[in-house]
């Protein structure tokens, strides 16, 4: 990478309370080059960048623009010096039109008045010169989250920068919509413009990225050429020690049925569902989208009413018509939205953990506070959540360690039957493999795991046994030792039993 040096950041050191988010970090990128900052959640990426465009000021160290000391007061002083970013959290105005939106506080006057016609005219002309159909007076509200972006990186390009930074941008789009937003970079990158590609994704960098930082744990580890590198060099890298183990399956001893489930339905969704768990067993759940898997577990956890069909917990015959009923039969369920339903994000780790405890907390009858604190410090450790405190907002942790909360939460609950809905979406390696040994952990004081999972390498990685759903039915079942690829997607695909 031959072009000139853009921005240098030189030993950036920053400190949260508690957190001490970068240590000692140097970043440096070229004229017309991607640029990818990769690394797991919570590794600093995002904290430097915010630092490099005037969200946060640095502990310590330098940073220098072309050769100039840079210093920054606001994110607007970083626009106006050449530097932009397109958050993770996309930041417009929703109930303002997109032109209003790209000149938004700097709109050009005719004397006093707001020139409305050439705030348009701009916008237009910034929108059409990026190739995307965007009519600038549009609401934005109306917009997609990838025609949003575009609006962002309109406005970035409103400022004539040298560098734009991208937080996780693909992180909501459509695979088209993905394709659409390398071209664009690729054109930028062809003006000249500097893309800083921050992401936790390998194929992609190596779709688009020239150069990769890698950063872990606050720290620097290293630069590399994507041409020079390969997916497990950046893996080692990111996670300090090599995934021989991606999938540390350990098989517990297998002991008696602890769920069964017979003939459930549930309108068109359910048809006639039965199966059955057993305790120290992980049961993996495969399908294609909208195979009804996330349906089934929903109505086992009592969340929907059904039409008909019997639940049997430890071979008793047990009535579940609510989540509270779920949770009395010790029936636990992490779903896959843990943003919106596993979670309550503006409470902190300790709320979190016991909330499903509340009951036995206000009445005190089994657990005092200080038992609670215990506990959930116990569970801190076990778990190897990193949170600064207890009372760390759970929004501010990273993904992993926030499915890490939701299972203590359910590990508090003292569930024996864990329904676990993508346990992994959303978490970087080194998580991942966390939670595959917590599951290990799981099964082998006894607890059963019924895992519903996308990723086919994961339910042929971590199951004892998997059944297979197609359009509400389980059209097959296959043990550790039958499963493949091939044979779970031809029982996905409606295939019936040979
Ligand atoms: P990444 O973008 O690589 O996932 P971040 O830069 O968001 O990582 O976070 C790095 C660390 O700093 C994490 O431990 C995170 O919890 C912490 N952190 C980030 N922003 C704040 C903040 N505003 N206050 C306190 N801690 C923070
Ligand atoms: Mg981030």
């Amino acid at each position: 990478m031959q072009g000139e040096i853009v921005v240098q950041m030189n030993n950036i050191t920053m400190e949260f309370p508690g957190v001490r988010a970068l240590d000692n970090v140097s970043f440096e990128t070229r004229k017309g080059e991607v640029h990818v900052l990769l690394g797991e959640n919570g590794a600093g990426k995002s904290t430097l960048m915010k630092i490099l465009t005037g969200v946060y000021k640095q502990t310590d160290g330098k940073i220098f623009l072309k050769g100039q000391p840079y210093e920054i007061k606001s994110i607007k002083d970083a626009e106006e010096k050449g530097i932009s970013m397109i958050f993770q959290e996309l930041n417009l105005v929703p109930f303002l039109s997109v032109a209003e939106n790209i000149f938004l506080g700097r709109e050009p006057r005719i004397g006093i008045q707001i020139d409305w016609k050439k705030v348009n005219r701009d916008a237009q002309t910034l929108l059409d010169n990026l190739g995307v159909k965007i009519n600038g007076k549009t609401i934005v509200k109306n917009l997609t989250i990838a025609q949003q972006q575009m609006v962002e990186i309109s406005k970035a390009l409103s400022y004539n920068p040298d560098v734009i930074v991208m937080d996780e941008p693909t992180s909501s789009l459509t695979e088209r919509e993905i394709q659409e937003l390398f071209k664009t970079i690729r054109d930028l990158k062809n003006k000249g413009v500097c893309i800083v590609y921050i992401s936790h994704r390998m194929e992609e960098l190596l779709e688009i990225g020239d150069r990769v930082t890698v950063l872990r744990d606050g720290q620097y580890v290293g630069t590399v050429n994507v041409k020079e590198t390969s997916i497990d060099g950046l893996i080692q890298m990111m996670v300090g020690r090599t995934l021989n183990e991606k999938f540390p399956k350990e098989c517990a001893p297998v002991g008696a049925k602890s769920l069964e489930v017979r003939n459930l339905n549930q309108g068109k969704r359910l048809k006639n569902v039965s199966f059955h768990v057993n305790k120290g067993e992980v049961v993996g759940f495969a399908g294609l989208m909208g195979a009804g898997r996330t349906e089934l577990m929903r109505a086992i956890f009592g969340a929907d009413p059904v039409d008909s069909g019997e639940i049997f917990v430890n071979g008793e015959k047990v009535t579940i018509k609510s989540p509270k009923d779920a949770i009395k039969n010790r029936i636990g369920f992490l779903t896959e939205d843990r943003k919106h339903q596993g979670l309550v994000l503006k409470l902190d780790v300790k709320q979190n953990i016991t909330l499903s405890n509340l009951e036995k907390i206000t009445k005190n009858t089994a657990i005092s506070f200080s038992e609670e604190k215990e506990l959930c410090d116990q569970l801190v450790k076990d778990l190897n959540i990193k949170t600064p405190a207890l009372h760390q907002k759970v929004k501010f942790l990273s993904g992993g360690n926030q499915q890490k909360v939701v299972l203590a939460k359910w590990i508090a609950t003292q569930s024996d039957i864990l329904i676990i809905d993508e346990p992994t979406r959303g978490i970087d390696v080194g998580a991942k493999v966390e939670i595959y040994k917590l599951m290990n952990e799981l099964t082998k004081q006894g607890a059963t795991v019924i895992m519903v999972s996308s990723e086919l390498p994961e339910v042929l990685g971590m199951s004892d046994r998997i059944y297979i759903m197609h359009e509400g039915k389980i059209t097959g079942e296959l043990t550790r030792q039958e499963a493949t690829q091939e044979k779970v997607l031809h029982f996905a695909t409606g295939g019936n039993k040979k």
